[in-house]
C-alpha cells in the first residue's frame, strides 16, 4: 500500500504540468500514476504542438495568455526546452463571414490583453507567401506569438522538475478502481493499492472511464485525428506560421525539413478509441494542400510515417477543470477538445490553485466547472481546428 497527499492519474502533459505546479507551490507527496511503461503514448505524443491565443471565448484566450508566455520562458523556469517557436498562426479568410468573425475575435482578444494580433492585407500576404493561392482570400488574421512547441519535450521537462521538487511517478501502473473511504480514496491499481486524500483525473481521452469509478458522468469522448508529415520540402518557407485555410479547415506548419499537414475530416465524427491511421486520408489532405499551395502538388508523403491520435472532446469544446462537488477531494483536468498541449501550463496552475487555495486568478475557471452541463450554462468555442 502506497500513500500520497495528491494522486494524479495520467502522466501526459496535463498531469505532469499539474504535478509541477503543485510541487512548485510547496505541495509534498505528489504521486503520478501512468498506465503505460513510457509517458507520451496518449494524445501528448501524437499532438501537432500548436499554441495560439486566437480563440473566440474569453476563458480560452485567458488560458493561452498564461500558457504561451510560460512556454516562451520554459527553459528559464524549468531548465528544459519546450521547443517553443513563435512563428504565429495565420487564419486565411475566404468569405466576408470569416472576416467578420476574425475581426470580432480580435476585438475580444485585444480587450483581454493580446496586443499583437493583427489583420494582414492580401497584398502583403502575396509578398510574403507568393506560393499561397490567394485569389479568394480577403485578408488574414495573424498573431506572431502563436506558434508551436514540442509536446513531448515539455512533458519530459514538467516530469523532471516535478520529481526534482519531490513528486514521484509510477509508470506501468494502471488505475483499475477507486474506492471512497471516510476522508480519502483507495485506488486499486495493476500494482500496489494507493491511498490519497486528493485525486486528480488527468487521464486524457480515457478520463470518462476514471470518472465512472467514482460514479461521475463526465462528458468527454475520444475522437480520432490524423496527421501527415511530409518528406523534406523546401519550396515553401520554413519560417511560415501555422496556416489555416478557412474555406475547408486544411492547415499546415513547418516540421523538421518538411511540413505537417492536418485537416478535420467531417466524416470522422464517431467517437471511439481507434488510433489506426487510415491511408485514404492522405489523398483527401493532399488534394486540399495542393489547392491552397499549388507547389504542394509535388509533396512526397511516406504513409508509414503518418499517425492518428485522440482528441478528448466535450460538447462545448472547452476543458472541464476543477473539483466535483458530489465527490470531495476529486478534481478534473479533462476534455481539452484539441487544445490540451497549449493549455497545459494554465491548467497546471489552475488545478494547483484550486487544490491548495480553492480559487484561482489565472482564468475565469468557473466557466470550466463540470456542473455547467447539468445547469445548461455552456460557452461554445467555435475556433476549432
Ligand atoms: C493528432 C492530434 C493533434 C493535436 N494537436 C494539438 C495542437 O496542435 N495543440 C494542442 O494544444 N493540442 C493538440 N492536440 C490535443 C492534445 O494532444 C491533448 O489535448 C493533450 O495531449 C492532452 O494531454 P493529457 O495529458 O490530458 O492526455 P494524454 O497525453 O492522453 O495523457 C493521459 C495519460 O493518462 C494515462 N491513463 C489513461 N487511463 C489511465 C489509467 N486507468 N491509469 C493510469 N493512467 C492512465 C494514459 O496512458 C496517458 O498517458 C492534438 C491531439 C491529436 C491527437
Amino acid at each position: 500500500m502506497q500513500t500520497a497527499d495528491v494522486v494524479i492519474i495520467g502522466g501526459g502533459i496535463v498531469g505532469t504540468s499539474i504535478a509541477y505546479h503543485l510541487t512548485l507551490a510547496g505541495q509534498q507527496n505528489v504521486l503520478i500514476l501512468e498506465r503505460e511503461s513510457h509517458q507520451g503514448k496518449g494524445s501528448t505524443g501524437k499532438s501537432m504542438g500548436g499554441v495560439r491565443a486566437q480563440f473566440s471565448t474569453p476563458v480560452n484566450i485567458q488560458m493561452s495568455l498564461y500558457s504561451i508566455p510560460f512556454y516562451a520562458t520554459f527553459e528559464e523556469r524549468l531548465g528544459h526546452p519546450s521547443g517553443y517557436k513563435s512563428q504565429g498562426y495565420l487564419f486565411l479568410a475566404t468569405s466576408q463571414a470569416h472576416l467578420d468573425y476574425l475581426n470580432e475575435n480580435q476585438k475580444l482578444q485585444r480587450s483581454l490583453g493580446l496586443k499583437n494580433v493583427e489583420m494582414i492585407a492580401v497584398g502583403e500576404l502575396r509578398k510574403t507567401y507568393a506560393q499561397l493561392r490567394t485569389d479568394d482570400v480577403l485578408a488574414a488574421s495573424f498573431c506572431p506569438t502563436d506558434g508551436f512547441v514540442d509536446p513531448y519535450s515539455a512533458m519530459t521537462g514538467f516530469t523532471a522538475c516535478a520529481c526534482e521538487n519531490g513528486a514521484r511517478i509510477l509508470r506501468g501502473t494502471e488505475v483499475t478502481a477507486i474506492e471512497r473511504e471516510s476522508d480519502s480514496f483507495r485506488l486499486r491499481t495493476s500494482k500496489d493499492d494507493v491511498s490519497a486524500s486528493v485525486v486528480v483525473n488527468a487521464a486524457g481521452a480515457w478520463a470518462a472511464e476514471i470518472a465512472k469509478m467514482v460514479d461521475v458522468d463526465l462528458p468527454v469522448t475520444p475522437l480520432r485525428r490524423m496527421l501527415i508529415p511530409t518528406e523534406p520540402f523546401d519550396a515553401f518557407p520554413h519560417t511560415a506560421p501555422m496556416i489555416i485555410d478557412m474555406s475547408n479547415g486544411f492547415h499546415f506548419r513547418p516540421e523538421a525539413l518538411g511540413f505537417l499537414l492536418a485537416w478535420n475530416d467531417p466524416e470522422e465524427n464517431s467517437s471511439g478509441y481507434n488510433t489506426d491511421f487510415d491511408p485514404a486520408f492522405i489523398e483527401k489532405v493532399l488534394t486540399r494542400a495542393a489547392d491552397r499551395v499549388p507547389c504542394f502538388e509535388n509533396l512526397a508523403v511516406n504513409p508509414k510515417r503518418a499517425w492518428a491520435g485522440l482528441y478528448e472532446m466535450t460538447p462545448d469544446h472547452h476543458a472541464i477543470l476543477g473539483p466535483v462537488s458530489q465527490v470531495p477531494g476529486f478534481f478534473l483536468a479533462n476534455g481539452f477538445s484539441g487544445h490540451g498541449v497549449m493549455h497545459a501550463p494554465a491548467t497546471g496552475k489552475i488545478l494547483s490553485d484550486l487544490i491548495l487555495h480553492g480559487k484561482t486568478d489565472v482564468a475565469d475557471a468557473h466557466w470550466l466547472r463540470l456542473s455547467r452541463f447539468a445547469e445548461n450554462d455552456l460557452i461554445h468555442e467555435t475556433a476549432l481546428l
